[in-house]
């Protein structure tokens, strides 16, 4: 184990739910903190337990009476008209539930403290799965975001004295959130990579490209050649040139082949190739979760995660309590009444190689305004 790698992470998300029936419905961080445990990749030396964030430290970005609503919601478990029409809480896609604000505050919680660490001399990397809330937004609720930890860690960071910051969210939605709020910062490097035409939905505001931003919107049935693609001469060349102190990733599990709620075709493997390559090349880096709706995909695709980051080698079949514990998950979708074995036995996905799509080979020269 890399002595310099933390883990951060939190019991809250073992009993948390947004609801029966929202694709948060699932277990994520628990099940991942216990697959790591379980092939003896985290104790306690590289296991930190997340603070909750303060109400002064959420206001470095979100609204003060945002706030005071979010945790009022907590409390009172009802959705205001107010609530609804103001703050976008309280329907189907954010939902008032009963962690409503110690859940996000306890992800963003996480994230700042991975800022604090980078920032300091001991700690090179850190994985905090339960960060990632991209579409989070100052005065409200989007995409079941409720906060938005990446823009909360990048802000800590620059308040730290950390002068650039590449942020890379490889997530099957657009990071709005995070590039409405840093788009005009040149120290701040914004990449993405996503379905085409998935989020947001307003399609009159296309995605900025500009000497800081890049979008790399991939079209529906993209796989790892042309996330390969993308990586190799889009995203990797871009930050070596930014020559960022600090590189965020948010790696969402959503872009995966198994996931419901996209269209993508990556493999698990494509994720880790991506995670290897920009720790290569970052002097700090924290990777954050984000999306991944499948128990099993989330699961076995974020353990890679923290296994590429530690150091450890991939064993090509699981060990019995780690495959266990992918057993004992359910799922009430469809597809989680008959899952295929290999969700249980391996972490590995096999690979979704095939042509990189013209669409995507056009994507590595884009117009850039300056
Ligand atoms: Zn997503």
């Amino acid at each position: 184990m890399r002595p310099d790698t933390v883990f951060i992470g939190s019991e809250i998300y073992r009993t948390s739910r947004y609801g029966r029936r929202h694709p948060l419905a699932i277990p994520r961080v628990s099940t991942v903190m216990d697959l790591c445990r379980a092939l003896g990749w985290l104790d306690d030396s590289s296991y930190l337990e997340s603070p909750l964030a303060t109400v002064d430290e959420l206001a470095r970005f979100h609204d003060r009476d945002y706030i005071a609503a979010v945790m009022a919601a907590e409390r009172t478990q009802k959705a205001t008209p107010e609530l609804i029409a103001k703050h976008n809480i309280g329907k189907l896609e954010n939902p008032v539930y009963g962690e409503i604000f110690r859940r996000p505050a306890t992800a963003v919680g996480a994230s700042l403290l991975a800022a604090d660490l980078v920032a300091g001399d001991r700690v090179r990397r850190v994985h905090t799965p339960a960060g990632g809330t991209h579409h989070g937004r100052p005065d409200r609720a989007s995409g079941f975001c409720y906060f938005n930890d990446p823009v909360l860690a990048i802000l800590r960071l620059q308040d730290r004295g950390v002068g650039r910051i590449a942020y890379v969210d490889v997530d099957a939605h657009h990071c709005d959130g995070v590039e409405d709020a840093t788009h005009a910062d040149p120290t701040v490097l914004t990449l993405s990579t996503h379905e085409h035409g998935r989020w947001p939905h307003r399609l009159d505001t296309p995605h900025r490209q500009t000497a800081t931003v890049g979008n790399y919107p991939l079209p529906r049935g993209a796989g790892d050649s042309a996330f390969r693609h993308v990586l190799e001469h889009g995203l990797l060349p871009r930050v070596v040139a930014f020559k960022p102190d600090v590189v965020i990733m948010q790696c969402g599990a959503d872009a995966l082949a198994d996931d419901p709620l996209s269209r993508l075709a990556l493999s698990n493997r494509a994720i880790w190739r991506a995670v290897r390559a920009i720790d290569r090349i970052a002097p700090r880096l924290i990777v954050l979760g984000g999306g991944g709706y499948n128990p099993w995909s989330v699961a076995r695709c974020w353990t890679g995660i923290w296994g590429a980051l530690a150091g450890f080698a991939r064993p090509s079949r699981l060990p019995g309590g780690a495959e266990r514990i992918l057993r004992d998950l359910t799922w009430h979708r469809q597809a989680g009444r008959n899952p295929p074995d290999h969700w249980f036995t391996t972490l590995a996905d096999t690979p979704g190689e095939g042509r990189v799509p013209d669409a995507v080979l056009a994507l590595t020269t884009p117009t850039v305004e300056v």
